[in-house]
């Protein structure tokens, strides 16, 4: 099929479809509601294709509320795992950054718990770079590292830095190859840079729930072979590079892979196209997340309908869910989420409430219904803090 928005990788606009997501038309929705799982036909990378072009990303990330959060997890959170996943990341760059007054930026920083790790370990001369206002506001009171706030299509000119890191964020980019030619302009002659993102060739060997790895803001599913690929062929020579694994939260393990490169003007060979059993092991993460999604069904199908519902979590995993009409004869009394960008909002004719709502006498004998891919354990505990008393399961 012909595709709207290009490969990442090489450019090709002929993909295979592999798989479609749609998330419900709420109120104020950015992203687009229709995301297709393809394949390109030349490289093989799988992408999301959607009608929707790189503002419309932009937007979404400028008012992003939530990796302002200090929960959230996988971004530049203050969470024990994230602070761990800092730490083995500077373990991994400090070899290569002999200058303790090396200029050292790092995008998309969240909260700047990176830059608090490397500060920390004698660097000085730091830059966190973020779109969304509240993760610049979060970060206002310290004086360790400098503060940018804007995007990274927007950094020409702002900065010139000696090392560059980008953890979890070339996932979510429209354009990577275009980034990387921004990145390149901001970086010293022998400069640096690091990516870390999620490795798709594993996503089959940490399966939560199905399908939760194509969640409407990682849109590019690399690894490492494609990471390599899209970097040799825009001026970075791969020094170091790896798959490994991070924990997210409690339990929750998710696959990553990285690498680290130098700019260089020498030309460095381009592969063809990757070599391990990355189109097998999605096509295997495809056929798992199929099967369980059919027991999930037979779950919602089996609850007492009858009984008065509090859906938590409006995740792309719960959005996706909500949107399968699976809960339609569901007697639902509103959903829940912490994020305080959804809430007040009217989703499939549901408002969304904060979890406070659960306080008010009426509803202490709900059912609430989890629906959150990865924060399931984190919700249980809130709701014990809480003392609620109703019942509480999970799809
Ligand atoms: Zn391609």
């Amino acid at each position: 099929m012909h595709v709207l928005r290009r490969c990442p990788v090489c450019e090709c606009s002929q993909a295979a479809l592999l798989h479609t997501i749609h998330y419900p038309a709420e109120e104020n929705r950015i992203l687009p509601t229709e995301y297709r799982i393809v394949s390109c036909s030349s490289c093989g990378m799988v992408f999301d294709d959607f009608d929707a072009d790189a503002s419309t990303f932009a937007r979404y990330y400028h008012s992003a509320e939530k990796y302002a959060l200090k929960n959230i997890a996988g971004s530049g959170g203050e969470s024990e795992e994230d602070k761990k996943r800092f730490q083995k990341i500077a373990d991994r760059i400090v070899p290569f950054i002999k200058d303790k007054n090396s200029h050292i930026a790092d995008i998309g920083s969240g909260r700047g718990e990176l830059l608090h790790e490397l500060n920390q370990r004698g660097y000085r001369n730091l830059s966190a770079v973020d779109s969304s206002k509240k993760c610049i506001a979060a970060m206002k009171n310290n004086t360790n590292w400098k503060t940018v706030h804007c995007a990274l299509e927007e950094l020409e000119g702002k900065l010139l830095c000696d090392f560059i890191i980008c953890s979890q964020l070339f996932e979510h980019l429209f354009s990577p190859a275009a980034a990387l030619q921004i990145l390149s302009k901001i970086l010293t002659p022998s400069g640096m840079l690091f990516i870390e993102v999620p490795n798709a060739r594993c996503y089959e060997k940490y399966l939560y729930k199905p399908y939760h790895y194509f969640d409407g803001e990682h849109i590019n599913h690399f690894s490492v072979e494609y990471l390599k690929r899209i970097l040799h062929a825009n001026g970075f020579k791969v020094l170091l590079f790896g798959e490994t694994e991070n924990k997210l939260l409690f339990d929750i393990v998710y696959p990553d892979c990285y690498a680290l490169a130098r700019k260089t003007t020498e030309p460095v060979p381009v592969m063809d196209a990757p070599s391990t059993d990355y189109t097998e092991k999605i096509m295997l993460y495809l056929e798992k997340s199929a099967k369980l999604s059919s027991l999930q069904q037979t779950l919602i199908q089996s609850q007492n309908p009858a009984r008065r519902y509090f859906l938590w979590g409006l995740g792309a995993y719960g959005l996706k869910l909500l949107n399968s009409g699976l809960f339609d004869s569901w007697n639902i009394a509103g959903l829940i989420d912490i994020d305080q960008s959804k809430q007040g909002k009217i989703i499939r004719g549901h408002t969304v409430y904060t979890p406070s709502i659960l306080k008010k006498p009426e509803n202490r004998t709900a059912c609430v219904c989890i629906l959150s891919a990865i924060y399931e354990e984190q919700i249980r505990r809130q709701l014990q803090e809480m003392g609620f008393s109703g019942d509480v399961n999970r799809i």
